[in-house]
C-alpha cells in the first residue's frame, strides 16, 4: 500500500494553524506557506485570485433605555450595514427563530433572534420590517467567544438590516430583565477584497487530457486555528502532491487549496466559473475537509455513481480502515464541481472540535492524518493508473435532488427548513 508521512503532514498542519479568514492577510500568509512548500518539492504552483466581501467592524453598542439603563456587550454582525453615529432607537422584541407568529408585531422594532441568521430568517426579518436585530451564540452555561458572524452576498437583495451578536447569557438577561426599549449603534466598513486559491497542476503522461481535481480548503472561521478544519486536509493533499511530484501520474492531477470556503465555498465557485470552458476534461474530484481527530470516525461521502462507493467499501475492507460510506452532498468544495455534473469523493474524519476556539492541533494526531492520507493516495492511485477511467461521469438522481436542494437553500430559492448537510451550519 502506498504511504503518506503523517509526521510531515502534521508539521505542515501546525505551520498553518492560525486564524486565517477568507480575504485576510493571514489567509494570504497561509497561501504563501503552501506555495513555498510546493516549490520545495519541485512543483510550480500558481495563485488564482477572486473577489469576496469583507468588513471591518468600527463600533457596536446596545444600550437598554427602558425600564432600566444598561449596556449589553455586542459585536458587529458583518455586512449588515451601519447606523448613524446616534444609532437607532426602538422597542425591543424577542422573536425566537424569526417564525411568522413571533414576527407579527415586529415592524420597526429591534429584535432578538436565536443564533446565526440564515438566508430564510434574514428574508423574514426584512419582510417584517424590523429596524435592527440582535443574535446570540454559544452556550448559556459557559461564556466563550462573542460570535463574529456575517451575512453573505446572497442576502444583499433583501437590503441592509443593522445587526449585532451577543453572548447567550447577555441575551437571556435582556429577556429576564424585561428590556423594552433599546438603542443600537452599528458601524462597519464593507469592501470587496481579494482571496486566493493555490493551484498546482501535474501533467499526466498517458492521458493528459483527463483531469482529476484534488481539493482542500485552507481558510478558517473566526477564533479558530482551523487545525482540524481544514489545515488537516490541506496537509494531506500536500502529501499526495508530493507523491506525484516524484511519481508522474498517468492522468493530469490538479491540486487546489481553496480560499474562502468558510464564506460560502467562494474559492471553488470562483475556480469553476473561471475555468468553465475546461470543465469537460474534469472526470472526478477528491476533496478532503476535516481530518486527523484522535477520537473520531472516518466517513466517505460520495456525490457520484455507486461504483465509487463500492470501490471505497472494498478498499476500506482490504486495508482494514474503518470507513462509513454514504451517497450524499457534503457542504464543501466538491459542490461547485457537482453542479457541473462532476462526481466526487469527500474524505472526512469527524470527531474533533470545529468552528470554534477548540479546533486545535492537540486533538489531532499524525497517525490519523496518515491513515486518511494513505487511503486518499491509494484511491487516487487506483483511479489514476486505470487503463480506462473507471467511473461514469454521473450523479444519481437521488443525490442530484439533494444537491439541487442544497444549492437552492444557499441561494435563497427554497422555503424549507435548513437541514444538516455537513459542517457548514454549525455555529460558533
Ligand atoms: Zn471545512
Amino acid at each position: 500500500m502506498l504511504r503518506t508521512d503523517g509526521d510531515r503532514a502534521f508539521r505542515l498542519l501546525e505551520a498553518i494553524s492560525f486564524e486565517r479568514l477568507g480575504g485576510s492577510e493571514e489567509e494570504k500568509q497561509a497561501a504563501d506557506i503552501l506555495v513555498d512548500k510546493l516549490h520545495s518539492i519541485g512543483l510550480q504552483p500558481e495563485i488564482e485570485k477572486f473577489d469576496i466581501w469583507q468588513y471591518q467592524p468600527k463600533q457596536a453598542r446596545l444600550e437598554v433605555l427602558e425600564p432600566y439603563i444598561g449596556d449589553c456587550e455586542v459585536e458587529v454582525y458583518g455586512l449588515t450595514g451601519s447606523t448613524s453615529d446616534e444609532g437607532i432607537e426602538g422597542e425591543f422584541l424577542y422573536v425566537e427563530d424569526a417564525d411568522e407568529v413571533s414576527l407579527l408585531e415586529a415592524e420597526d422594532k429591534i429584535v432578538l433572534i436565536n443564533k446565526r441568521v440564515n438566508l430564510k430568517k434574514y428574508r423574514r426579518l426584512a419582510e417584517a420590517g424590523v429596524a435592527g436585530f440582535i443574535t446570540w451564540g454559544g452556550n448559556i452555561y459557559r461564556r466563550e467567544d462573542i460570535p463574529r458572524w456575517a451575512i453573505r452576498p446572497e442576502y444583499f437583495k433583501h437590503g441592509k438590516i443593522p445587526g449585532v451578536a451577543t453572548y447567550a447569557d447577555e441575551a437571556a438577561d435582556l429577556i429576564q430583565n424585561s428590556a423594552s426599549r433599546v438603542r443600537l449603534i452599528v458601524q462597519q466598513e464593507e469592501e470587496e477584497v481579494k482571496s486566493q486559491n493555490v493551484i498546482c497542476e501535474i501533467q499526466g503522461d498517458k492521458h493528459p487530457d483527463e483531469v482529476m481535481v484534488i481539493t482542500a480548503h485552507y481558510d478558517s472561521v473566526p477564533y479558530s486555528s482551523g487545525a482540524n478544519d481544514n489545515a488537516a486536509g490541506s496537509a494531506i493533499i500536500m502529501e499526495l502532491a508530493r507523491h506525484y511530484a516524484e511519481n508522474p501520474p498517468c492522468r493530469t492531477l490538479r491540486f487546489i487549496w481553496c480560499g474562502s470556503e468558510e464564506l460560502g465555498l467562494r474559492g471553488s465557485f470562483a475556480h469553476v466559473k473561471k475555468r468553465k470552458e475546461e470543465l469537460d476534461e474534469v472526470k472526478f474530484v477528491l476533496n478532503v475537509d476535516v481530518a486527523g481527530a484522535i477520537l473520531g470516525k472516518n466517513v466517505a461521502t460520495i456525490t457520484g455513481p455507486q461504483q465509487v462507493e463500492h470501490l471505497v467499501e472494498i478498499m476500506a475492507k482490504s486495508s482494514g480502515v474503518a470507513m462509513s460510506t454514504r451517497q450524499d452532498v457534503y457542504s464543501s468544495d466538491s459542490i461547485p464541481f457537482a453542479e457541473h455534473g462532476i462526481p466526487s469523493l469527500n474524505l472526512i474524519r469527524f470527531g474533533a472540535p470545529i468552528h470554534n476556539r477548540h479546533d486545535r492541533a492537540e486533538y489531532l494526531s499524525p497517525y490519523r492524518l496518515a491513515e486518511l492520507g494513505d487511503f486518499a493516495l491509494s484511491f487516487l492511485d487506483q483511479t489514476d493508473s486505470a487503463a480506462m477511467f473507471p467511473f461514469e461521469r454521473e450523479i444519481p438522481d437521488d443525490v442530484q435532488k439533494k444537491l439541487d436542494k442544497y444549492l437552492e437553500r444557499v441561494r435563497g430559492k427554497d422555503e424549507d427548513e435548513e437541514k444538516e448537510t455537513g459542517n457548514r451550519e454549525e455555529s460558533g
